[in-house]
Parts: C-alpha cells; structure tokens; sequence
C-alpha cells in the first residue's frame, strides 16, 4: 500500500487526478511549469506528452490542468489531502481533522488554521 499524489490547485480547490506514486517527480512537473503552460496554451489537441516517472504506463502529463490553472498555486497534494513540504501535524478538534500547514520542519508552535484546507 503506497500513497498516491495528485497536483492541486490551492485557489480553485480542484485536483489534476493523476494518482501518482511519486511526489518528487510531480514536484518536477511543478518546476517546469512556465514551459508546460506554453505548451498546453497552443491546444495541440493531437499532442500527448507521456510520463514514465508518474508511475502508470502512458501516464499523460495532464496538460488542460496546466492551461487551466496558468498562474494559480499548485502543490502536490496527498490522497490524504497532505501537501508536500508542509509539517502536516494533525489535530481533531471535530469530525474536520486540521492540518499544520507550515513549511515541515517549522521551529515555532504548530498553527491549526480553520481556514486552511482541512484533511477529507
Ligand atoms: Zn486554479
Ligand atoms: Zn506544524
């Protein structure tokens, strides 16, 4: 049992459904983005851009997420709805379980912000 990762957009709430295995290689797709929102803006309909290292045979880089969400905050989120390179330290004050979302590895106190995206 592995967990699968998605990329997310923050601001829309709205996932790409990768279910990918390997968050370092989402990370990577993340720190081309510039060149893959280039691409997807030409809509070359015909055009399927494979990614062994996300995991699936014939794993598409989901290119109308990318066009979809030019310029918004994307991460790399957890089936568990944990993002990479958060603390993701959990409270469950209620029947919603709150999530530290400060960098992993923060010296101050956890933050448990209501308003920051809960785990599902
Ligand atoms: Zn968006
Ligand atoms: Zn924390």
């Amino acid at each position: 049992m592995s967990t699968e990762f998605d990329l997310f957009c923050v601001d829309c709430d709205d996932g790409a459904g990768v279910e990918s295995r390997r968050p370092d290689a989402l990370g990577k797709l993340l720190t081309i983005r510039p060149a893959l929102e280039s691409l997807a803006s030409l809509d070359l309909s015909c055009v399927t851009v494979d990614s062994p290292s996300l995991n699936r045979p014939r794993n598409p880089i989901p290119m109308e997420f990318f066009a979809k969400h030019a310029g918004h905050t994307l991460r790399v989120r957890s089936e568990y709805g944990e993002f990479e390179g958060d603390c993701n330290t959990e409270i469950r004050p209620s029947s919603i379980a709150l999530i530290c979302r400060l960098p992993r590895g923060h010296s101050e106190p956890c933050v448990f912000n209501p308003k920051w995206p809960a785990r599902p």
